[in-house]
């Protein structure tokens, strides 16, 4: 059995960007400045913010959110 080291690498690459209030979700191209943990970034889509600009928040692959970064 090998320890679970793995778990908070996310995919390389990608991000799976989703929007709190309507579960829409895109994978986008991961930007340099989101945390390396970062495994999700909740954001909301136009649609639901109304045109203006919501605070993302980062979450790891583990569901906790990340709050310094
Ligand atoms: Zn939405």
């Amino acid at each position: 059995m090998l320890p679970q080291t793995e778990t908070t690498i996310a995919t390389a690459g990608t991000i799976a960007l989703v929007c709190p209030k309507c579960s829409k979700t895109l994978q986008v191209a991961r930007d340099e400045t989101d945390p390396v943990a970062a495994a999700r970034i909740e954001v909301m889509c136009p649609d639901c913010s109304g045109g203006d600009f919501s605070m993302p928040e980062y979450f790891d692959a583990a569901g906790q959110q990340i709050l310094d970064f």
